[in-house]
């Protein structure tokens, strides 16, 4: 018998809407889990752009599997690890730590749209979706398992997300916010159009560029192939959202794209955008953190979203000058801070370095230069405990969860709180943006306590840095360091370090 060809069977075969008769449509799609107000029928028409069958599914997931596997099997004796640079050491040991649970995580959230989207064609792709999250979740472990031996900071890969480490609480907060707590279709709006089509292509393509680069190729490889299914099963949230505004709910999407696109880039921003300025090496690196997200996020996400039918978000004016800043105050909050995250951070500092973000980012010896002008003094000096550690915990947004760092320490100072008072308790945000999210849904965020909400509360015993770093999980051997062990201060000459 002659076999048909998919595009003869395709769309009869995954149209598996039927008439409930024992249950009513609202008990088997509740609204709340759903969040599709109109009926079954209505979405039979949901066409997803990438179709696949099991079978293929299976085919080539393998196959993907089969390459990064032997990748890391063919190098498992290089020595890489050994040979790295120790920034690049750092960025891998935060990468692990931040990204393998919360693909686990992303598994709820692929199910709960298999489950509860009225679509059939978004439960197909959404079942893919889960698979691939499973996967993402396991390499990623296993990849990174491999480096414990090396480090007690690799063992950060399984334990992060189970501690009160502040970057970890600020992941925590996004991804239970995106992932695991909303209906199908915010889900798919916050989760898979604006974090995985925007963000994830600069988490996994741009450091895949920078890995291979740094001759890290099992590390590349394996990132390479999470990132195929992410551009695959983000486009669960296109015609999800195609769908809406045709049934007039733009408004609805929209709030949803504005809050998800937000969030995602104070995270991402915050890990992905200091690890590329400063983290990978100098001479290796061909763009900035300022041009990959000009061509991922201005350039094609731009006109994804405009194509969907939606406008650009309030706030991304903003948006724009944050791309050229953000990265550079928290880089000095991360590395202030070191102590009080899983991987030695970088300062990232030395003359080449400082040319290479002159050149990027012109003016930046004006603005960011001048506090570092301070630090390399003081490293210079010998200071180190007395100067440039901490001796307090930062402020943090109620939102993002992250140091209230905005603005630049040039001329246009701009760092400011910008406070809500709900209930009786007065909140405080890094931005206008955060705030604004917050104010959409104060019952979704209210009560949550932040780590300096946690210290006054008395959680945080004693209420010393040792004690806040024991109450993050922080055990010795773990707790950040400078990553080079201040020897790029040596690249200063006597004269920059006085000047
Ligand atoms: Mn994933
Ligand atoms: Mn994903």
């Amino acid at each position: 018998m002659a076999k048909l060809k998919r595009s003869d069977w395709y769309d009869f075969t995954r149209d598996t809407n039927w008439t409930p008769k024992y249950v009513s449509e609202e008990e088997l799609f509740p609204q709340q889990m759903c969040g599709m107000t109109d009926a079954m029928d209505d979405w039979n028409s949901y066409d997803e752009p990438y179709k696949q069958t099991y079978t293929d599914y299976v085919k080539v997931q393998r196959e993907k599997d089969a390459g990064a596997y032997s990748v890391r099997a063919v190098l498992e004796r290089s020595k890489m690890w050994d040979n790295a640079p120790a920034p690049w050491r750092s960025v891998l040991i935060q990468h692990y730590g931040a990204i393998p649970l919360a693909e686990y995580a992303a598994c709820t959230a692929e199910a709960h749209m298999t489950r509860f989207s009225k679509a059939p064609g978004m439960r197909n792709m959404a079942t893919f979706g889960c698979l691939d999250e499973m996967r993402h979740g396991q390499m990623q472990a296993y990849f990174g398992h491999e480096h414990v031996s090396k480090t007690r900071q690799a063992d950060w890969g399984w334990k992060a997300y189970h501690t009160n480490e502040w970057a970890s609480i600020a992941s925590r907060h996004f991804f239970d916010d995106m992932m695991t707590t909303r209906s199908a279709v915010e889900t798919a709006i916050g989760l898979t159009f604006a974090f995985e089509t925007g963000f994830t292509n600069l988490q996994f393509l741009a450091l895949a560029a920078e890995a291979g680069d740094a001759g890290d190729h099992t590390f590349a490889s394996l990132i390479s192939s999470v990132q195929t299914d992410e551009a695959r099963h983000a486009q669960i949230g296109g015609p999800l959202i195609r769908h809406m505004v045709e049934a007039g709910e733009t408004e609805r999407a929209q709030k949803m794209l504005d809050i998800g696109l937000w969030r995602a880039w104070k995270l991402f921003g915050t890990l992905t955008g200091a690890s590329m300025d400063y983290m990978a090496p100098v001479e290796l690196r061909k763009h900035s953190f300022k041009e990959f997200m000009e061509e991922w996020i201005v350039g094609q996400f731009e006109r994804q979203i405009i194509d969907v039918g939606l406008q650009k978000p309030w706030y991304w004016e903003h948006w724009m000058k944050d791309i050229g800043e953000w990265q550079h105050s928290v880089q000095i909050g991360l590395w202030f801070w070191r102590p009080t995250v899983w991987w030695d951070h970088a300062a990232g500092m030395g003359p080449a370095e400082r040319d290479w973000l002159e050149e990027k980012y012109p003016g930046w010896n004006d603005k960011w230069g001048k506090v570092w002008d301070v630090i390399i003094r003081n490293v210079a000096a010998g200071e180190i405990e007395e100067k440039v550690m901490p001796k307090t915990l930062p402020m943090v947004c109620n939102m993002c969860q992250i140091p209230i760092a905005s603005g630049n320490p040039g001329g246009e100072w701009s760092v400011k709180d910008y406070q809500l008072e709900q209930d009786g308790r007065l909140y405080h945000f890094c931005s206008e943006q955060c705030r604004w999210v917050f104010e959409q849904e104060p019952a979704r965020y209210q009560g949550h306590l932040d780590l300096n909400d946690r210290f006054l509360a008395g959680e945080i015993q004693p209420p010393t840095l040792e004690g806040a770093l024991q109450y993050m999980g922080l055990a010795p051997g773990e707790i950040g360091d400078d990553a080079e062990r201040y020897e790029w201060i040596k690249k200063f000459t006597r004269q920059e370090k006085v000047a």
